[in-house]
């Protein structure tokens, strides 16, 4: 209430938040990254594939809705997606922010985030694309789908159209941030300790 009255005069500025992007394609090392810089930098990581395999699991309607589009490798809509992100960033108001994995998508998504942001008072800080090549991609999901069973890392066909999908559909959004000068790639190819520590890095800079 205090800090509402102080910001309200301008005496206290409010506190702006850290929001990451973490972008790439299918099989960068997104998840991975994403789970080692919440411990280090107190963030939330919010993770939209996650967050239907959760519904998947538990065979909620919603779960059910996304399967159709997850095991052909397709996006799930975005009116679908962005709800049920809508929903689960509202649970945390006090963080220190945010890392998107695998959101936004598309360009409509991107639109959606910064204005569900700036209803917060907050804005997307930066976005860090993982760059990795594309045999090296299908190499690396193919062998994640031996040890998670991952329906839609188990399928080369599949794999290769969410490549696709993420060319056609994901890059644009590259661009979108790029535009405003919010977008940085860092090589996403070497050890998980080695890419940790250029987004390390990257990522002390915001704070
Ligand atoms: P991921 O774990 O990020 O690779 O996502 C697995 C699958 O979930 C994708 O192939 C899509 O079918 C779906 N999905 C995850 N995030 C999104 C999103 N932001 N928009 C649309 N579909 C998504």
């Amino acid at each position: 209430m205090l800090q509402s009255i102080l910001e309200f005069f301008g005496i206290k500025k409010k506190s702006k938040k850290v929001n990451l992007i973490l972008f790439g394609p299918p099989g960068s090392g997104k998840g991975t990254q994403a789970k080692k810089l919440e411990d280090k930098f107190g963030l939330i990581q919010i993770s939209t594939g996650d967050l239907f395999r959760y519904e998947l699991g538990n065979n909620t309607p919603l779960g059910q809705k996304a399967r159709t589009y997850m095991d052909k490798g397709q996006l799930v809509p975005d009116e679908v997606t962005i709800g049920m992100l809508k929903n689960k960033i509202v649970q945390f108001p006090d963080v220190n922010g945010f890392i998107f994995d695998g959101f936004p998508r598309t360009i409509p998504q991107a639109n959606a985030l910064k204005n569900l942001l700036l209803t917060m008072g907050q804005s997307v800080t930066a976005l860090i694309a993982l760059d990795v090549d594309n045999e090296e991609l299908v190499t690396r999901l193919l062998d994640r789908g031996k040890l998670s069973g991952r329906a839609d890392d188990a399928n080369e066909s599949v794999i290769r159209n969410r490549l696709d999908v993420y060319n056609e559909e994901t890059a644009p959004v590259y661009t979108f941030y790029n535009e405003i000068n919010l977008a940085q790639t860092i090589p996403g190819k070497g050890s998980i300790e080695e890419i940790n520590s250029r987004l390390n890095n990257l990522i002390s800079t915001f704070f």
